[in-house]
Parts: C-alpha cells; structure tokens; sequence
C-alpha cells in the first residue's frame, strides 16, 4: 500500500463491536486477565493501551520501522534514547538542533556524567573527527532548526555504525512524508508528534521509532519503567492527524518554497534560509534525501537595523506571533530569544542564529494571503532601516 492509504488504514480497524469507522478513544487504565499469568494483549495503560497502539502501528508503518513508542511530548521521547546512555558515555550532536534538545544535552545530561560534543553535522567529516570509543550516540536533525541546515543521514549512519554508535535523527521538520531516516540507515527516527503529525496545534506529544525489534524492546522498557506515555485523546488527535498529513506537508512545503522565493528577491531581506532553494548549501543533498518537498520551515534575516525584525515579528496578522511549528496555523517567530532561548547565548550566536533571525512556519493559508501579511510587515518595519 502507499503511504497516503497506510496513513488511514494501518493500525486504524474499525470497532468489531459497533461497526464504528473510527476506532474508539480506549480510556481504560487497566484491562481485565483471563488469569493470572498476565499474558493477556494489554494489562495496564502506561506498558500498552489501545488507542495509542493504534497511532503507534500507522506510524512505524509510515517510518518503514517496526516499532513505534508515543511519548507524553518530544522531549520525553528524545529522553528515553538517552537513557540507553550511561556515565562515561558521549554524544555527538548538531549545532543546528531544538533549543530544547539543546538545554536537555548541555543542561541535564552532564550532571548523569554524560559529556556532549557539538559539531556542524551538516560537515561529514567534522562528525567522523568528533566520534570517540566513548560515543555511544549520534543525533542529528534534518532539516536542522532554525537555519534549515541539511545533514547527510545516510553517511552519518555509516560514521556511528563504524564507531559503534546509535544513529538517532530527529525528523520532526522533515515528516515521514518527506525524509524516512529509517530507510537511510538512521537506528532511531524522533518526532515531535505536537508538530506536524498532529497538525493543529491542539496536542504535545512524541514519538520514537525503530527498525530493529531488540532496540525497539529495549526502549520500550525504558518508557514503561519511566512514564511518559502519550494519553489516549491525544493519540487519536494523532492518529486523526497522520490521515492528512500527506496533503498538509505537501502544500505547506509547496507554499514555504514559494514564499522563500519571493523573501530572496524582496529588497529588504538579506538573507534566507531554505533548503528548497538553489542558494542554500545542503539543496543538493535536500534534493536527493527529502522527496515531495522541503518542509514548511524557512527562516530569513533582514538587511539593516535589528530592531527591524522584532517590528516585523510583533506587526504580522495572519502570521501568528509564537513558538512551535508544523499546525494549519502559519507562525512566525524570534529564535534568538524565543524558540532557542533556552540556549546560551554565546552558543546561539556562535552556531549562526543571529539575534535578528526571523522563522517561519508556514500554515495552509492561501500563498497570496501570506505574501500580502508579510509584504505589509517588512513595509512598517522599513522606517527603523
Ligand atoms: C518541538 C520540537 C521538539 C520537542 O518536542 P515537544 O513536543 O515540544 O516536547 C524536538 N525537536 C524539534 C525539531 C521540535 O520542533
């Protein structure tokens, strides 16, 4: 089957009781056994319950994977990868990665004697220098957030597997619909199932999935022994959401290319960062790596005075003033202070992400609509230039 019908058929049966075309939200929290051996399909809701089972099977069809685990949020998910590490043990990162990942890696992990290395993962030659015998996982995001870098999947797949290492890549800007790192040789795809998959910006939730059933085992002992599983409304919102994630992912990449295009001619945009475009250094590899487009995230700086961008920032209307990404809803963002806060900011500065960059999530609002919102936003901002 194709993607777009294992979307709203995998792991999606009706209800044999009633005949419901849509599978019940399963709210029980514990499940009654034939005896007492506890061999029975589901027990109690935190190890497995219903409804996410069934999010979790449409996506790990989606990844090409074989297990999939649902998270309370992103952050718990990409946690519990890390709790395959112990003291001693090192990741090798990105420099282009979620402010949150960032303030997990740097922030917390270090106190549990787990040391991080940073590098430009879009540098393939600076990830093979960074590993050590020590390095016990890679993790990558691409495309990267906020400068939309590209990261070679495939070849970082074969550096951590020489080295011994666990690839993860955090595809929540890619989509299963657009990169399926799984297929690339990635150990570990994440998502952030509060983004894209679930589309409306009405749930947190995350995901990891896996193509080998022993990590996968692995793993889901972690979550069941911690906790922080995603609930049962918040999975069918998800398993609502993949439905239509094909059609969504795929008109707001088309839209996103259409307004990067439009940014690099405006006379007072200096710079943009989309991989969609020719001019930006990972298009090649974006090309070859995503398929049916280059995601809905871009993000550009302004010629002249940074003030200008906050104006920008506070003076769209459509474009709504917050952090997340990937809804219906078009958002438009501060990295410096807002999304990537939580970084520090000699850090932030030193990977790029200049006080004055403007991010981008493109809704599914007409084309037309958004140019005009944010034509108007650079105009009230032109007398601070
Ligand atoms: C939002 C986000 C996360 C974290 O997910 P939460 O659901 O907010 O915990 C991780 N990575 C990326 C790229 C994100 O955009």
């Amino acid at each position: 089957m194709d993607f777009r019908t294992r979307a709203i058929h995998v792991g999606q049966d009706r209800d044999s009781a009633s005949g419901a075309i849509v599978p019940p939200i399963h709210v029980a929290s514990t499940f009654v056994q034939p005896d007492v051996s506890m061999t029975a399909e589901y027990d109690y809701a935190r190890t497995a319950s219903p409804t996410r089972r069934g999010f979790e099977t449409t996506l790990a069809s989606l990844d090409n994977g074989v297990k999939a685990l649902a998270f309370a949020s992103g952050m718990a998910a990409t946690h519990c990868v890390t709790q395959l590490l112990s003291p001693g043990d090192r990741i090798v990162t990105g420099t282009d990665i979620y402010g949150g990942t960032w303030r997990l890696f740097n922030k917390l992990l270090p106190q549990h004697g787990i040391s991080v290395a940073a590098v430009d993962t879009s540098d393939l030659a600076a990830v093979a220098a960074a590993m050590t015998p020590a390095t016990k996982l890679v993790w990558i995001e691409s495309p990267g957030n906020p400068l939309l870098s590209i990261t070679d999947i495939a070849g970082c797949a074969g550096i951590a597997q020489a080295g011994g290492a666990l690839l993860a890549c955090d595809a929540t800007l890619a989509t299963p619909v657009l990169t399926r790192p799984l297929d690339l040789g990635a150990d570990i795809v994440m998502h952030s199932a509060t983004k894209y998959l679930g589309g409306h910006s009405d749930l947190l939730g995350g995901a990891i999935v896996v193509r080998d059933p022993a990590l996968g085992t692995r793993l889901h002992w972690v979550q069941n022994a911690t906790g922080a599983v995603m609930g049962p409304f918040e999975s069918f919102l998800c398993s609502r959401g993949l439905k239509t994630v094909d059609l969504r992912v795929r008109a707001q990449s088309a839209t996103a290319l259409a307004l990067a295009e439009w940014l690099a001619a405006h006379p007072r945009v200096a710079r943009v960062f989309y991989p969609g475009l020719p001019s930006h250094p990972g298009h090649a590899l974006a090309a070859r790596q995503m398929e049916g487009g280059f995601g809905g995230i871009l993000s550009f700086e302004l010629a002249g005075h940074c003030d200008a961008a906050r104006r920008v920032v506070e003076s769209t209307r459509l474009f709504q003033l917050a952090v997340s990404l990937g809804a219906v809803e078009s958002l438009i963002e501060l990295p410096a202070v807002m999304s990537h806060g939580s970084y520090d900011p000699a850090a932030r500065r030193a990977v790029g992400i200049a006080d004055g960059l403007i991010r981008l999530s493109v809704g599914l609002e007409s084309f037309d609509d958004l140019r005009d919102d944010l034509a108007a936003a650079l105009n009230s901002a032109a007398s601070l230039n």
